[in-house]
């Protein structure tokens, strides 16, 4: 970030680096562009130790992107290498030196003026980052309700893909919950069995054993809900399942929190006013929390190949 500037200075759109004062769409392209849009969300966190950016899981978010991309039949110009390639350039160029978040959004291209129906499938793509420090290991917590709302379900949207048009329903049950006085939401699907929580996925330990719900139970395919079973497995010796979850399940846990790559871990202590275990931050949420801080910051060698670093300071293209 230059000076007292609050965004960064270039985001990347459509194939080129532009200043941030100048990425601008004329204002009838807000109709219909975003309904299709599907969008990433990673994270590059800050070595001060080393001087290096880390990007967490560079390949499996844009990955990620193009399968989304493919779902809702959006097409994609840019190849994978074009796309990391460009992420990195960027971070480079903004000259990125503090844990940061960066949201690649693919959006219908070309709507102004149109009708739904005449939408085609040419997409335009932007990148753009924007600080975001880790709260790992900061003792923060949340209290969460059971929403009302349910989960979209998989006959009616796609909840396994970044699909833009998911977050309303997102946005209601976070809504609702804050109304109602709790941190977040935690969302149940059309079964009746527990899905996630508004944007990230939800673990619980019951007898030492780490339970998350499957991934055909109306969640996205996140991509630190499979880094953390692979650490709990490989790392910390912890049985994992996955499996459906049942909501009483939840009031029962010794302990519960949500992932993602915003959330990272956020331990829950209280859910519907029932504590959760002790409702302090429990052993194993602890030691999850404190690996994949090491990992996510390059504290650690055993994970390199989830890191990409950036380069910071190495000049542009070099
Ligand atoms: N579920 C939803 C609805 C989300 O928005 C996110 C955040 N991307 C997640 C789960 C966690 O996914 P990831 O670990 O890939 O960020």
């Amino acid at each position: 970030m230059a000076g007292e500037q609050q965004h960064p200075a270039y985001i990347w759109w459509n194939g080129e680096q532009r200043r941030w004062e100048d990425a601008t769409v004329h204002v009838t392209e807000l109709g219909w562009s975003t309904v299709g849009a599907v969008f990433e969300g990673m994270r590059a966190y800050w070595n001060e130790e080393q001087e290096e950016l880390h990007l967490f899981r560079l390949d499996e978010h844009l990955a990620r992107l193009e399968r989304s991309m493919r779902l809702v039949r959006l097409d994609n110009p840019y190849s994978l290498a074009d796309l990391r390639q460009a992420t990195l350039d960027l971070l480079q160029a903004n000259e990125t030196r503090e844990d940061t978040y960066i949201r690649p959004l693919a959006y219908a291209a070309e709507t102004s003026g149109k009708r739904f129906s005449q939408v085609g499938f040419a997409s335009a793509l932007l990148i753009n980052t924007t600080p975001m420090p880790t709260h790992l290991g900061t003792g923060v917590t949340q209290t969460a309700k059971v929403s009302s709302w349910r989960r979209i379900s998989e006959d009616v949207m796609p909840p396994r893909a970044k699909n833009l048009s998911n977050y309303r329903n997102s946005q209601l049950a976070s809504s609702e919950a804050r109304l109602d006085g709790y941190d977040t939401a935690i969302l149940l699907n059309t079964s009746g069995t527990v899905a996630e929580c508004p944007g990230s996925c939800i673990m619980l330990v019951r007898d030492g054993q780490l339970i998350t719900p499957d991934l055909t139970s109306s969640i996205l395919e996140s991509i630190t809900r499979d880094a953390l079973i692979q650490l709990a497995r490989a790392d910390l010796g912890i049985e994992v399942v996955e499996r459906p979850v049942d909501r009483t399940e939840l009031y029962l846990a010794e302990e519960v929190f949500s992932c993602g790559t915003a959330a990272e871990i956020t331990p829950i202590v209280s859910i519907d006013h029932s504590k959760v275990g002790s409702g302090e931050i429990g052993p194993i949420t602890k030691s999850l929390e404190r690996l994949f801080l090491d990992v996510l910051k390059g504290r650690e060698s055993d994970h390199a190949d989830w890191r990409t670093p950036v380069g910071v300071l190495q000049p542009t293209g070099a």
